[in-house]
Parts: C-alpha cells; sequence; structure tokens
C-alpha cells in the first residue's frame, strides 16, 4: 500500500487526513502522549485494519479519541461521577477513562469487552484531525506491536512505511509515555496503567484509586486481567535488558565492573561520563517528566546500536516516574536486580 506523508504545518494537510479516515483510512497522528494510528472507531472494517497493520493481538482493545464532550454520548452508555470530575480537571490530556460502551461502538473496537476507553487528548494536530474528520478515532500507539512506542514522525514512518495510509508529522510526543488508563466499570475505581497524570493526581480528586496489581507485577500465566494491554511483554528491545534499582553511585560500579562488549547503560543524564561501557541517556535524574518524554526514543536507540546486553538504571517509582518503571520492567521482561 502506498503511503503518503504529510506536515501538519503545511496548509491543507490536517483536511487530506481527515478526509483518509473519514473514507475508511489508516492513519498515524500526532499526540501529546505518543503517535496514534487512528480510524473512524464506529466503522469495524477500518478498525479491523488497525490490528493488521500493528500486528496486534484481536484481544487488546483499542483507545477512542474525541475532541469534543459532546462526542461522548455515542461512545459510552453512561458518564460516572468520578470521570466527570477527572475529564473535569485532565481533559483535554493524558488521560484515558474506561466506562461502559455505546451500542455504536463495535466489538472490534473494545475487543468485545462491554467497555470502552475513552480520550480527550490536548494535541493541537489531534485535535484538529478529529474535528475535521467529525468522528471519534480508535487509535492505539503507532508501533509495530512489541516494538517501543513511537514518540516521533520518523518513529511512525520506521514501523508502518507501506502498511497504513498516511503518517502526519506533528513533531516529537512531549509527554512521551502513553496515557494514564483509570478504569470506572467495576466495584473499585483501577489505575491499570500510570502515565503522566499521576497516581497521586488521581487519588487528590477521587480519594481512593486502587492500583492493579498488573503494574508493577508480572501475570501469571493465563491470568485474567483489567487491562488486555499489560497482559503482553510490549516495549521489547532486542537486547536483553536487566533493571537495576541501585543509587547512582551502586549502578556506576555495578555497570563498571561487568563491562565488557556489547553491553551497554541505559542511564540518566549525569551518569554517562562516569561509566565505561556505551551508553545511552533518558534523562536527567531528577526529572521524571523528561525521564517518560525520552524514555522510547532511548529503547529505539538501543535497538539499532546492535547492544547484546543493557543494563538499565531505574528511575523512582513514583509521580511520573511509575509509569517509566511500568515500561521498563517489561521492556526488561522483569528480570530485575536491587543492589
Ligand atoms: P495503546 O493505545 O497501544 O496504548 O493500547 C491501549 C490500551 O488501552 C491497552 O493497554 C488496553 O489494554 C487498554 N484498554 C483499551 N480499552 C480498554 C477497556 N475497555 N478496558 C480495559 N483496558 C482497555
Ligand atoms: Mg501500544
Amino acid at each position: 500500500m502506498e503511503t503518503l506523508l504529510f506536515d501538519a504545518k503545511k496548509e491543507g494537510s490536517v483536511e487530506a487526513v481527515a478526509n483518509i479516515l473519514k473514507n475508511g483510512g489508516l492513519a498515524a497522528i500526532p499526540t501529546e502522549t505518543v503517535y496514534g494510528l487512528a480510524a473512524n472507531a464506529f466503522d469495524e472494517k477500518a478498525c479491523e485494519n488497525i490490528f493488521k497493520a500493528k500486528g496486534r493481538p484481536g484481544d487488546n482493545p483499542l483507545i477512542v479519541h474525541i475532541s469534543d464532550m459532546s462526542m461522548l454520548k455515542d461512545i459510552a452508555a453512561e458518564f460516572p461521577e468520578g470521570a466527570r470530575l477527572l475529564a473535569e480537571k485532565f481533559w483535554p490530556g493524558p488521560l484515558t477513562m474506561i466506562m461502559k460502551k455505546s451500542e455504536k461502538i463495535p466489538d472490534v473496537t473494545s475487543a468485545n469487552l462491554p467497555s470502552v476507553a475513552v480520550r480527550f487528548p490536548a494535541h493541537p494536530v489531534a485535535r484538529a484531525i478529529i474535528e475535521a474528520a467529525g468522528i471519534p478515532l480508535a487509535a492505539p500507539s503507532a508501533n509495530l506491536s512489541g516494538s517501543p512506542s513511537p514518540t516521533s514522525f520518523e518513529h511512525c514512518v520506521h514501523d508502518l512505511m507501506g502498511r497504513v495510509d498516511a503518517i502526519i508529522d506533528g513533531g516529537a510526543s512531549s509527554v512521551g509515555v502513553e496515557s494514564t488508563i483509570i478504569s470506572f466499570v467495576g466495584e473499585k475505581t483501577v489505575l491499570l496503567r500510570p502515565g503522566y497524570i499521576t497516581l497521586e493526581q488521581l487519588r487528590e480528586t477521587l480519594g481512593e484509586v486502587e492500583i492493579s496489581h498488573a503494574v508493577l507485577e508480572k501475570l501469571e500465566e493465563g491470568e485474567k486481567v483489567l487491562s488486555p494491554g499489560m497482559k503482553y511483554k510490549h516495549y521489547a528491545p532486542k537486547a536483553q535488558v536487566t533493571l537495576i534499582k541501585a543509587s547512582s553511585e551502586d549502578y556506576i560500579k555495578f555497570v563498571n565492573e561487568h563491562a565488557k562488549e556489547g553491553i551497554f547503560a541505559l542511564c540518566f543524564d549525569e551518569e554517562a561520563e562516569k561509566l565505561s561501557v556505551s551508553t545511552v541517556t533518558y534523562g536527567s535524574e531528577f526529572s521524571d517528566a523528561e525521564q517518560a518524554e525520552h524514555i522510547f526514543d532511548a529503547l529505539r536507540i538501543i535497538d539499532e546500536s546492535g547492544a547484546e546486553k543493557v543494563f538499565a538504571h531505574s528511575p523512582k517509582a513514583s509521580g511520573i516516574g511509575l509509569a517509566v518503571y511500568n515500561r521498563l520492567i517489561r521492556a526488561a521482561g522483569f528480570d530485575i536486580i536491587e543492589l
């Protein structure tokens, strides 16, 4: 398939991409979290094509993106009070909420679940495309299943050229990790995936919020899970990654003791010059927002470097750092050393 490339800064490009989507096509579009692979959320065939283009397992549901609160009534069967409170505070923004689904949403979009995931993105290009298309867009991350989520146009071109109708460049994603996901469909309100909107912020607004055990732990074989995406290793780089939980000093000592060819350090900016192996940095030790912004790009750089083994320095698992930690334990296949 021919993939048309667009630049969001050029006149007419948003409208052209919106037209492709209206006509049942697939387009990779920028959002503030990561790039999304979008299709008309009401179009069964188009949503099926998302799964095909990504090589995504059919039981991993898609997030539906809106550009106006009035779109919600055709997507969700109800709008719980807690969701209303969070929407007032954090929408538009990097927060996805799970609600009971409306009959208008095809089963393929929600992977046969009775619920649907909804997000109102803040990115001006994403919003303009949804608005011009006039339909909500189902959009998982625009990577091939199993590779790191794309945070730039170049990442999407690398993964999806020839597999989608269009890719539009809207610059690098500023958040860098996928949206926070919170569920309102069970008895309790549960954080299913940590992101830029933190657990601490959610609790400030709602009081009690549980954290799904899949956020921090490996699932048992065949275990049922609220967020199917958590089942998959995902974000898996080619090299074998070990996550090191340690102070900077101990991490540097450990890596230098194990230095040999093919070994890489995925470390903080401040550590690189003290390490005697090849390094890829993912932001300052002191900024969880920077770490989130750079982590997926860093994992892609490592993939291209030919690294065989990677010692990744663990971020602090609080604030936005919880999101970075959650992605890294998966990239490491839960291989963790605590010093
Ligand atoms: P991605 O857009 O690639 O980040 O993937 C979407 C994520 O949203 C996956 O991890 C799904 O498991 C999660 N998700 C989407 N819809 C639902 C739903 N109805 N219930 C629970 N999780 C969902
Ligand atoms: Mg994804």
